[in-house]
């Protein structure tokens, strides 16, 4: 039985991932840690900081809260040998830096997504990359979510920009040369890719990968329509993490 520490388990995510994780035979969650009360505690004791656990009790910390949080997280799993799989995404360079330095103490698993789709959405984009002439992603989000663009359609754009230069295909240069609203055609999230965040009530998390090429198109869509969605990838990494030290970034290899 592997013993769970969920940080932002007052959160959106936090509920979610305490209500199923700790429904598995092999999991239990022991403890929500939150800087708020959590509605509902799901047989886990509440703390406000991991300083106030004790580790020993601890097998593994799952980080769904904010990207501060997760330095904070890191230095106290490298301190204690506790693995930690984070969700959390945001961090700027530094604080990735921080989590790097953390994982030569112990095993972390960092995804910016944990849903099975969205690892597959990634290969197939990958597969298609090189065959199209252009291609820009739509990430859709809840009006909660406080960075844009997503965690995922940068590690998607990153992918795909990969697969390109593999097959020799130049960076995409934008065709427009009139801006009427600075904006209007999104951010480069690297080699010309181009990336479109909305945020609206009542999506939860979504992304179409849209490629374009002489007389044909091919859109990838993925949608999560609930919380439960990230829940086996997050699975996954905790049964993983005792056989990955270091730092494992996304979930893939965890998927045959
Ligand atoms: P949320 O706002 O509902 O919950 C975040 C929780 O973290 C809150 O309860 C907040 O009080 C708590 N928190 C903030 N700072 C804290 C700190 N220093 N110490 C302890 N608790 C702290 O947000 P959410 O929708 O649950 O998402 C949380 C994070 O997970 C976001 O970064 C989001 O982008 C990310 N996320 C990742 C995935 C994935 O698959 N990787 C999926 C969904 C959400």
């Amino acid at each position: 039985m592997k013993s769970l520490a969920i940080v932002g388990g007052a959160g959106r995510m936090g509920q979610s991932l305490a209500a199923r994780l700790g429904a598995q035979d092999d999991l239990s969650v022991t403890a929500l840690v939150d800087v708020h009360e959590p509605r509902e505690l799901f047989g886990a004791r509440y703390v406000e900081a991991l300083s106030d656990l004790d580790a020993t009790g601890i097998d593994v910390v799952i980080e769904f809260s904010s990207a501060a949080s997760v330095v904070t997280s890191a230095n106290w799993c490298a301190e204690h040998g506790v693995a930690l799989v984070i969700g959390t995404t945001g961090l700027n360079d530094e604080q990735r830096h921080q989590v790097e330095a953390a994982s030569a103490k112990t095993a972390i698993i960092m995804a910016s997504n944990f849903s099975i789709g969205v690892v597959l959405q990634e290969r197939f984009a990958k597969l298609a990359a090189p065959y199209f002439e252009r291609v820009e992603i739509i990430e859709l989000h809840h009006d909660h979510k406080a960075d844009a663009p997503s965690g995922t359609s940068l590690s998607t754009a990153a992918a795909i920009a990969q697969s390109r230069a593999d097959a020799g295909q130049p960076a995409l240069v934008d065709p427009t040369t009139h801006h009427v609203l600075a904006g209007a055609r999104g951010a480069d999230a690297g080699d010309g890719i181009m990336v479109h965040s909305v945020r609206l009530p009542g999506l939860v998390s979504h992304q179409e990968v849209i490629f374009g090429g002489p007389g044909e198109g091919l859109t990838i869509r993925h949608d999560s329509f609930d919380r439960q969605s990230f829940v086996h990838g997050v699975a996954l990494a905790v049964r993983a993490i005792d056989n990955t030290p270091g730092l494992m970034i996304g979930i893939d290899s965890l998927i045959a």
